[in-house]
């Protein structure tokens, strides 16, 4: 069969579209996932399932609706999250509904409402989905965004909160990712009231050089003073009362516990006096895990898909008005700038006090939530590799309308056998069709013309010496399984 044949002519080069609609526009924070990116989502739920299965957790989906009180009582009213990012507003009937913020608030209450606290414990569950905070957008921070979380609930025992600490480190090593542990504790409540005197104390004396944040922070939710990420308040940080020195016996051998399990896993950690997490409901460990810092090649650029109306400044902090200098660079390069040095890709710990808060029988607990977007970020930015999906192996050509039909079965049975292969079935011109199959650089075509129907055979053609052979089209499948590998 000649290839050289008649070519529609080219058509001429269509002017630009212009429509008098305007497009309605993705909202602030909010972001699409597209089909370039979807490879790096795949392999990171697959190793979050994997992880799961491995460990046992059972699998829990809530909604992302609830009722706004769930949040206020589990997270906090004093928290960032409840105070100033939750999405709350009234539904038609009058009640008070919010947008989940975070998922452990609503699998608590799952536990509680399923009477999973009669199940033998601890009970292990994991989810994964979109929580929402109305938080100013910026590189890496989104007001959609998705996480994976897995939590123990009914174990005090240390090994419950290695554990949880293990599978979130698993989940970024075995994606790739180079990423320390930081680890604290924030004892119980009675060792935290302690504390917080000697703290307040001290962060009083040193009012006068505090951002307003902190002086606010000083009154209200004085722990939260140890987030502060301000320049000016940074030295003042790092000489705070330590919380360690101020645990009780039960929370010190807690955490010390914790530190062999962690040690005899050989997970790296580093103990950091500041973290105290900005929810309420957390008691002994905290935790996050961080990225190793990683030197960008190319230029600082603009966060090109870190949603509209988020802006980068060169710190990495937040600015509101003028963005850096915005180069266009291959998103990959993008990327590279984009996350700021310090960013968690997720957080955990133990809350002992959230399922009796949320009116169930005291009972501890502990859990982690990866961030997604984080963690995919960080794929793409250190250019690390994850499975191809489709990397397809044939491509599928037609010639004409009776050779169209045939294709269209060849290719369900190629699907049925598990074998990916590419089609332009809207395409007419088998030149075409064969650049299409040499870009996308796969090893073989299978083409059926006008002949080839008659004769019911289809042409292998070898795409990188160009050699073909005509065969049985009841015996193609058998003959490219072989080819590729397959038998
Ligand atoms: P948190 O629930 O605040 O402890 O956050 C746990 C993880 O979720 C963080 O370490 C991030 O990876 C991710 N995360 C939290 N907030 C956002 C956000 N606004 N945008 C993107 N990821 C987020």
């Amino acid at each position: 069969m000649a290839f050289n044949h008649p070519m529609k002519k080219p058509e001429a080069p269509k002017e630009p579209y212009k429509s008098t609609k305007k497009t309605p526009q993705l909202l602030r924070g909010m972001r699409d996932t597209l089909p370039k990116d979807d490879k790096y989502w795949r392999a990171v739920y697959g190793k979050a399932q994997e992880l799961a299965d491995a460990y046992g957790f059972g699998r829990i989906d809530t909604p992302i609706l609830e009722e706004a009180s769930l949040f206020t009582r589990a997270v906090g009213r004093q928290t960032d999250i409840v105070e100033k990012e939750m999405y709350v507003f009234e539904d038609k009937d009058g009640e008070k509904i919010s947008l989940r913020p975070e998922a452990t608030a609503s699998v608590v209450r799952a536990y509680i409402q399923h009477g999973m606290l009669n199940l033998p414990q601890p009970v292990k569950l994991w989810y994964w989905g979109p929580m929402f905070r109305h938080d100013r957008p910026q590189a890496g921070r989104f007001r959609q965004f998705t996480q994976a979380g897995y939590e123990i609930i009914g174990d005090d025992s240390p090994v419950a909160d290695a554990q949880v600490i293990l599978v979130a480190y698993k989940f970024y090593t075995e994606l790739g990712l180079p990423v320390n542990v930081q680890l604290n504790s924030i004892g119980t409540a009675e060792d935290r009231t302690r504390y917080k005197v000697e703290l307040v104390n001290y962060y009083r004396a040193n009012r006068s050089k505090l951002c307003d944040n902190c002086k606010v922070r000083l009154v209200k939710n004085p722990m939260r003073l140890l987030d502060c990420k301000e320049e000016g308040c940074q030295p003042i940080k790092e000489n705070a009362p330590r919380i360690l020195e101020f645990l009780a016996e039960e929370s010190r051998k807690h955490f010390m516990s914790l530190l062999e399990y962690l040690d005899e896993l050989s997970i790296p950690y580093f103990l950091n006096h500041t973290l105290v997490r900005g929810l309420d409901y957390y008691t002994k460990t905290v935790f996050e895990i961080w990225p190793e810092p990683f030197t960008p090649k190319a230029e600082p650029v603009a966060p090109v898909d870190a949603g509209p109306g988020a802006v980068l400044s060169v710190s990495g902090a937040v600015a509101d008005e003028t963005p850096i200098v915005i180069k266009e660079k291959e998103p990959k390069e993008a990327e590279e700038a984009k996350m700021p040095a310090q960013v968690a890709l997720c957080g955990g710990g133990r809350y002992d006090l959230l399922v009796e808060e949320l009116g169930g029988r005291p009972t501890p607990a502990c859990g982690v939530a990866p961030g997604i977007e984080r963690a995919v970020q960080q794929l793409r930015m250190r250019q690390l590799a994850v499975p191809e999906i489709n990397k397809h192996e044939l491509f599928v050509a037609q010639l004409g309308e009776l050779a169209k039909r045939k294709a269209l079965v060849l290719f369900e049975m190629l699907r049925l056998e598990k074998i990916p292969a590419a089609e332009a079935f809207s395409k007419g011109s088998l030149k075409f069709q064969l650049e299409a199959a040499n870009e996308k650089k796969i090893p073989y075509a299978l083409i059926i013309g006008q002949k080839e129907v008659i004769d019911k055979t289809v042409i292998i053609r070898d795409m990188d010496s160009g050699i073909q052979e005509t065969v049985d089209f009841q015996k193609v499948v058998s003959a490219v399984k072989r080819k590729i590998g397959r038998e």
